[in-house]
């Protein structure tokens, strides 16, 4: 078997296992903040942390980065829980930056003593006038010499709630004049007077991500904390934070950045998509057209195919777009293996089969996948009257239509050859049913001389007197621009797709009547379908997860 050459990030972990790092020592995280439901981005960052934790046997930590009390919620807690095992991932430890607020706040207590950090009493308009640019330094704050008691006196009265939000932050003290604008005196608390999922109003001030995150790798332990590019440039305050809080000989969690994935034909980013939801153009986080997991799942994805996804595009150093059509692709990929076949008409039209004895029906065997023998086989019902699409009759056609016609034969799958012999129109000229008759001796798998008989087609079918009636929900593209938040000047809602969702109605076999949620299925011909949440006994509702490129997929 050939050996997959390393990534640069297996690369980099190599490398530190050659110098001085342990194996025993590896630990990792994939650290979401709850803000939102997870979105096929954070696949890649699951399967890159969860793969490495395979890959070298090593911890890999679920943490919550739940520092900002004012977007986060329980649901999303919840919701991403259920993703990650869903995807087939098992955490080490679940843990929450809140769990460490105290950690927190005693060490910045220590850097105040230290004069490490002041509390700058202006505007946050002020503050960031004074941040300065690229090319020019900042300007130091009129309070960055306030005195350690005054600084610790303020710091606790903001902690206790006794100042009004907005009033001072704590800032870390480093260099205005730093050429890397993050060094310029960031901001490491915020008051905020809003009780938080977990912590509910334990807390008045909150922790800015810089400050919390590195902290918390450190305090876990972690070897690798894996992060998107953008923050290549935090990579220093990361470090310098770090060392203010670690003594000398104690293990330093390393930084390292990788490329975020994007998707054409839809926006990963929560808060977009918190607007999708909010603003009611999808019906919730998981509708099935959103590219978050759980919508992804409704839609009748696999982990597997998920999983497939997001390592064949692989870790890169740039940052690019990947066509929805790969992931399509690989929805299919595995969906043919596993999706037991089965038939369902969408646009049917009435075929009465008129040498076919009124009132008689036999059920036919029918394979279930013919990409997996132990999938068996099934009875579908077969009579005097079915439904076959619309679109696979033509009262005449020229040598390239493949399906039914006027004096032509067609095989019906699993069952008969039949001829078109009439149609039934109404006034308008629309059809109305269409007549045939079948030859008795051509029966699917029977062996017969005529059931070896070559015909140009084969047709998928449902016996109109046992067919359930079903829901069917066709999705399309959510967005019809190639990347809706990369137009200049344009807002990414301008360019919501308003086709979307078509819902029509459609028969299908009465096999699938027992069909349970989430289950998928291939209707022959047409594409893989799944039962959607919405699916009753009575009222079945199916998800269209991707099309059939063509034909009949072997
Ligand atoms: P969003 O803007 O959607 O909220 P985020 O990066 O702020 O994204 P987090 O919850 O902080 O979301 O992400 C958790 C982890 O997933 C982080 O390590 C982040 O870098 C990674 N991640 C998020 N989006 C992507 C993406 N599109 N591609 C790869 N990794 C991603
Ligand atoms: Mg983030
Ligand atoms: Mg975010």
């Amino acid at each position: 078997e050939e050996k997959r050459s390393l990534n640069f990030i297996e690369q980099i972990i190599e490398e530190d296992l050659k110098a001085d790092y342990k194996k025993e020592g590896l630990k990792f995280r994939f650290p979401p903040e709850p803000n939102g439901y997870l979105h096929i981005g954070h696949a890649s960052s699951i399967c890159l942390n969860f793969g490495l934790g395979e890959t070298y046997d090593a911890p890999v930590n679920l943490r919550f980065d739940d520092t900002n009390p004012i977007k986060e919620e329980r649901e999303f807690v919840e919701s991403i829980k259920k993703d990650v095992s869903w995807l087939g991932y098992q955490w080490a430890k679940e843990c929450y930056a809140s769990d460490y607020f105290q950690q927190l706040y005693d060490w910045a207590v220590v850097m105040i003593k230290n004069g490490d950090a002041y509390v700058d009493s202006q505007t946050s308009e002020a503050i960031a006038e004074q941040k300065g640019t690229p090319t020019q330094p900042g300007t130091e704050s009129p309070y960055r010499q306030r005195s350690t008691e005054e600084n610790l006196d303020l710091f606790e009265k903001m902690k206790n709630g006794e100042t009004k939000e907005g009033a001072h932050v704590l800032r870390a003290k480093i260099d205005m004049e730093n050429a890397n604008m993050l060094m310029r005196d960031p901001i490491m608390y915020r008051c905020v007077h809003k009780p938080h999922h977990r912590t509910e109003s334990e807390w008045k001030i909150y922790p800015m991500y810089d400050w919390a995150h590195g902290e918390s790798d450190f305090i876990e332990q972690v070897s690798h904390s894996f992060c998107t590019l953008e923050f290549l440039p935090h990579r220093e305050l990361y470090n310098w934070f770090v060392d203010k809080v670690s003594k000398p000989g104690e293990f330093i969690p390393k930084q390292r950045e990788f490329a975020r994935r994007n998707l054409s034909h839809t926006v990963v980013s929560k808060r977009k998509l918190a607007q999708l939801v909010e603003k009611g153009i999808v019906q919730s986080w998981d509708d099935p057209r959103m590219p978050t997991i759980s919508g992804l799942r409704r839609r009748g994805y696999t982990p597997e195919s998920i999983k497939n996804f997001a390592q064949s595009i692989g870790v890169g150093k740039r940052e690019n777009m990947i066509d929805v059509a790969h992931l399509e692709f690989c929805a299919r990929e595995d969906l043919n293996k596993k999706a037991p076949r089965v038939m369902g008409v969408l646009d049917p039209v009435k075929l009465v089969i008129t040498n076919y004895a009124e009132g008689e029906e036999e059920w036919l065997e029918a394979e279930n996948n013919p990409e997996d023998e132990a999938a068996g086989t099934r009875q579908v019902p077969f009579s005097r009257e079915l439904y076959i699409e619309r679109e696979d009759f033509k009262e005449s056609a020229n040598r390239k239509f493949f399906r039914l016609t006027l004096g032509k034969e067609v095989r019906l799958k699993n069952a008969y050859i039949i001829k078109g012999e009439d149609v039934v129109k109404d006034e308008e000229g629309n059809i109305l049913e269409i007549h045939c008759t079948y030859d008795p001796k051509s029966k699917s798998g029977s062996g017969s001389e005529e059931s070896l008989r070559k015909v140009k087609g084969t047709l998928h079918w449902v016996s109109i007197k046992h067919a359930l009636k079903a829901e069917v929900r066709l999705y399309d593209r959510l967005f019809t621009e190639e990347a809706p938040d990369g137009v200049k000047d344009r807002d990414f809602l301008e360019f919501v797709n308003p086709d979307s969702l078509n819902v029509i109605a459609g028969y299908v076999e009465p096999s699938l009547k027992t069909a349970e949620e989430l289950e998928q299925f291939q209707f022959q011909r047409i594409g893989y379908f799944c039962i959607d949440k919405d699916s009753t006994k009575d009222q079945l509702v199916f998800n269209r997860t991707v099309t059939l490129r063509d034909g009949w997929a072997k």
